[in-house]
């Protein structure tokens, strides 16, 4: 049984405004449904919300260029995201994560927005957009605002937008193609699987093979999404040695106790890490 105050649907960001500024009582968004629909089955923690369904909102859903950005609805599911060329031409490496959330099935149905938005460490979509620079436009009582995605989060499933606060759209500067990427999940299994960790990473080289531009992050192990400048200026300015990437290896990994503590998994993620971090490198720098 689905545990809601009320029901609202709106399929205009018109619509949406008047429901906010009418609605008594606390809102949950609802976009895909696939982690809401979840906890509501869970327990009773939307007994008191009026469910706000947004995923009608059509303006919300579309994958734009400008000049400079990227510009994704955040209610455009993981399946658009996948398949759209824009996404692919300018920030392959996010069209590669959100290829590998869920299911055909669940990719169809759930959003960025909503993957952002539940704030989980081992959402698939964050360690991409942490590494393209993603920022955030909110739509809130107050009018709209664009943050650094790194901005909201709290800690695990925890977030500081209010509950009358709609993430609108996903800003993500042009990657230019000279830039290399990969994107590296490892789960318990290959179709469905919650990641125990990600890896993404975006490379650049001049002709001589100085690098330009390096920035590698993991996810689903920390309790927010996280950059490392120290570890990108491990490798910016140089012609990575087979020694500066087992440096840069040993540096990720080292992240995972300092950050997020030593549990039953770091004795299993830190040489995953080592090992996957090493490999993805001297790929994406071609000396193999
Ligand atoms: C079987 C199954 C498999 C899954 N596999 C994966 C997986 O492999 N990888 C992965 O990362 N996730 C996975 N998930 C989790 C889930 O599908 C994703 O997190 C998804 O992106 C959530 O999107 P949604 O649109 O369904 O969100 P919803 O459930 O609608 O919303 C999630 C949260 O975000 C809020 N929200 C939604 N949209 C907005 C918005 N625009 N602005 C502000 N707040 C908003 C909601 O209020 C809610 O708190 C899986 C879920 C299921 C059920």
């Amino acid at each position: 049984m689905l545990k809601f105050r009320n029901y609202v649907r709106v399929e205009s960001e018109a619509a949406f405004k008047e429901a906010i500024a009418s609605i008594e009582g606390p809102v949950v968004l609802l976009a895909g449904g696939s982690d809401v629909l979840v906890q509501a089955r869970e327990d009773d923690r939307f007994r008191d919300h009026t469910a706000l369904d947004i995923f009608g909102v059509e303006a919300w859903h579309q994958i734009v260029e400008t000049e400079k950005d990227l510009v994704i609805g955040a209610i455009a599911t993981h399946a658009m995201i996948a398949d759209s060329p824009l996404v692919n031409r300018y920030a392959p490496i996010l069209a590669e994560a959100s290829l590998s959330v869920g299911s055909p099935q669940i990719r169809n149905h759930s959003t960025i927005g909503g993957n952002i938005a539940n704030a989980s460490p081992a959402a698939d979509t964050l360690a991409s957009l942490s590494v393209l620079e993603a920022e955030l436009v909110i739509l809130g009582e107050k009018g709209e605002r664009k943050v650094a995605l790194a901005d909201i989060f709290e800690g695990p499933y925890r977030t500081n937008l209010s509950d009358r606060d709609v993430i609108v759209s996903v800003v993500i500067p042009k990657l230019p193609e000279s830039v290399r990427y990969n994107y590296t999940k490892v789960g318990r299994r290959k179709a469905l699987s919650i990641s125990r960790m990600t890896i993404a990473t975006l490379i650049e080289t001049d002709r001589e093979g100085v690098v330009t531009k390096f920035d590698m992050t993991l996810g689903a192990t920390f309790p927010k999404p996280m950059t490392f400048p120290d570890i990108s200026a491990m490798l910016v300015g140089k012609k990575p040695s087979s020694d500066d990437i087992r440096a840069v290896a040993r540096a990720l990994s080292d992240k995972i106790p300092e950050i997020a503590g030593i549990r039953a998994s770091t004795r299993y993620k830190q040489p995953v890490c080592r090992r996957l971090a090493e490999r993805i490198l001297h790929e994406l720098i071609g000396d193999e």
